[in-house]
């Protein structure tokens, strides 16, 4: 085995097709035994619940190499876990957990010439997803589904540095009170790319979702979950049913009660509290970048500015930041079940 002649620090966010993805499909009612498979290419009825109905979803995780060489994935037990809740929502057959993380790492173990070198700041990205494949055309979930995974490798999200963004809040909802924003399904991001566009369109790096029955409070963004802290130095995320559970956000909850002394409150959070000054620092939190700091949160004009600025990531978020990546590259330990080995 030998690494692929990629120039690892080139690489952007894109596709690039690797040797090996997992299929199982799921017909009469189970799960078949799943295997790897040269072919990235999937051939589907045209009546197929998937794309009828969107009945889709995903999960998203990294496989990377450590500083002494293992190549390694985080927390996948809970991506697995997540991907069993967001199915049932969907009335979708559960990929057991178990099988699921057993898959990931087949898939990693079989594209490890893909796995960036230490140092690059490149990752393997890796893709869990799951539809209904059987024609579908009155409102019905499917019979017939496929999980699959691929992977491709993806350059370091910071290109020349950590450098903190400016996001708007959104005038778009992203998800109802008693709706599916708790899972991880396309759906959610069909409906996010009209604002997304439209935020970039204006300048701004982000859309902040307000939720969506009062629109008085915080709940997060696109595709990241948000963290706060306060002017005690204590981490404040926000609580709502309508949340995604972010893998990388509760693992940031639990590095900076465990690990730094830092308070965690996990509550509801007020756009006025945000624009009162109540917080210092702000950051957006997920797999592909760990910890986005944002400097600015602008409202129809009026900036909010923390008072951590526009040049790096405030000292509290750099601290959780600088904790939880020494955890996943091996150079801090890490609590016991958090690393996978491949
Ligand atoms: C995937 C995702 C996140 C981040 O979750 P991680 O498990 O930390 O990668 C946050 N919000 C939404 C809406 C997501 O889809």
């Amino acid at each position: 085995m030998a690494k692929k002649d990629i120039d690892w620090s080139q690489l952007g966010f894109g596709y690039i097709k690797t040797d090996k993805r997992y299929v199982s499909n799921f017909k009469d009612g189970k799960w078949d035994s799943g295997a790897l498979t040269d072919d990235d290419t999937i051939a589907l009825n045209e009546c197929a619940c998937v794309f009828q109905y969107a009945q889709t979803v995903f999960e998203g995780l990294k496989a990377y190499t450590t500083e002494d060489g293992r190549i390694v994935t985080f927390r996948i037990d809970l991506n697995g876990e997540r991907m069993e809740e967001s199915a049932k929502r969907l009335e979708m057959p559960e990929f057991p957990k178990d099988r699921f993380v057993d898959a990931v790492i087949q898939t990693v173990r079989a594209n490890a010439d893909f796995v960036p070198p230490f140092g690059s700041g490149a990752t393997l990205y890796v893709r869990p997803f799951m539809f209904g494949s059987n024609p579908v055309i009155g409102v019905k979930p499917a019979d017939e589904y496929q999980f699959r995974i691929f992977t491709t490798p993806v350059g370091p999200y910071f290109k020349g540095g950590v450098k903190p963004i400016t996001v708007k809040i959104s005038d778009f909802d992203r998800s109802a009170p008693r709706g599916t924003g708790d899972i991880k399904a396309g759906l959610n991001y069909a409906m996010s790319l009209h604002a997304i566009v439209t935020a970039h369109k204006e300048g701004f790096a982000e859309n902040i979702y307000l939720d969506s029955a009062t629109r008085t409070k915080i709940e997060e963004t696109g595709g990241a979950n948000i963290i706060f802290i306060d002017t005690d130095g204590n981490m404040v995320t926000p609580l709502s049913n309508s949340i995604l559970p972010s893998v990388t956000r509760r693992s940031l909850m639990t590095v900076a009660e465990d690990y730094l002394g830092i308070k965690v409150i996990h509550r509801e959070i007020t756009f006025e509290e945000v624009k009162s000054g109540a917080f210092t620092e702000c950051g957006l939190c997920g797999t592909a970048a760990v910890i986005s700091p944002v400097g600015c949160i602008n409202d129809h004009g009026n900036e909010i500015r923390f008072a951590s600025g526009m040049d790096q990531m405030g000292p509290v978020i750099t601290k959780l930041y600088d904790t939880l990546t020494g955890i996943q590259m091996g150079r801090i330990e890490a609590p016991k079940g958090w690393i996978f080995e491949i």
